[in-house]
């Protein structure tokens, strides 16, 4: 089965509700035409009520950036799943290296997030990446097999249709350093032989994303590459006419 190319904006810490709203409707315009790839953003918290009501007759998906593993509670500042979906998103990001490296996200949070988001309905996006000096010291695989296995420890074959791992370099997020199409490519066969290890043939139609400085002018060569299934991106998120010109890249064919 042919995997549909998936790309996702991650808009972190930008936008207000009328920024994000003014972009949200620039990407809808401009990419209403484009139905072979499934296309989402995950606006801050604050805007994804809104942004969930202007993409009301759009099939472009909404995510958060990250979520909590509880239902409800006493947990000063954490969103749940299921709130996540009460706003009209459809996915959720987990794992990124941003949370991991600033706010101390282990693989077994993630683990319990992920959990979680699934059984709240939602798709997750799972990221997973080795830094620089991990790189550096041959310790790539091994990296991303422990975040894998520790990330999805609860996580079953059924689930993977709406699972979508994120293969994200550490050293290339935010940098202008981008992973060359062969680095990507090889951890992206890694990554899909590792969960065809664990999960068998359903690793065949996992998506795989690449994410990592992104832009239009290395999103196609990325994405021609046999495992990647699309791109998770960053600051080229952040202006419609980048975004729609790697969401173009991304076409099959
Ligand atoms: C990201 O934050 O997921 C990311 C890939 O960022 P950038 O595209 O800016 O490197």
């Amino acid at each position: 089965m042919a995997r549909t190319p998936v790309v996702f904006g991650n808009w972190k810490l930008h936008k207000t509700v009328n920024d994000a709203l003014e972009l949200v409707t620039a990407l809808k315009n401009q990419l209403g035409v484009v139905r072979d790839v499934e296309v989402g953003v995950a606006p801050v918290f604050t805007a994804l009520s809104s942004v969930a009501k202007r993409l009301e007759d759009s099939h472009l998906r909404l995510a958060g950036q990250n979520c909590h593993w509880e239902e409800s509670g006493a947990w000063t500042g954490e969103v749940a799943p299921s709130m996540l979906v009460d706003v009209g998103c459809s996915h959720v990001i987990l794992g990124h290296s941003e949370r991991r490296h600033y706010f101390g996200e282990t693989d077994d949070g993630v683990a319990r997030k992920a959990r979680a988001a699934l059984d709240a309905g939602l798709g997750v996006i799972l990221c997973v990446g080795e830094t620089e000096s991990e790189r550096d010291a041959g310790q790539t695989t091994a990296r991303v097999d422990s975040q894998l296995a520790g990330s999805l420890a609860s996580v079953e074959e059924s689930d993977l249709e709406r699972l979508v791992v994120a293969y994200e370099p550490v050293w290339a997020i935010g940098t202008g350093r981008t992973a060359t199409p062969g680095q990507a490519q090889e951890v992206h066969a890694h990554i899909r032989a590792t969960l065809r290890g664990r999960f068998g043939a359903a690793a065949d139609d996992l998506r795989i994303q690449y994410g990592g400085s992104v832009k239009p002018g290395n999103a196609e060569e990325l994405m021609s590459q046999a495992d990647i299934d699309g791109a998770l991106v960053g600051g080229a998120s952040l202006e419609a006419d980048d975004f729609v010109a790697i969401v173009k890249a991304a076409r099959p064919g």
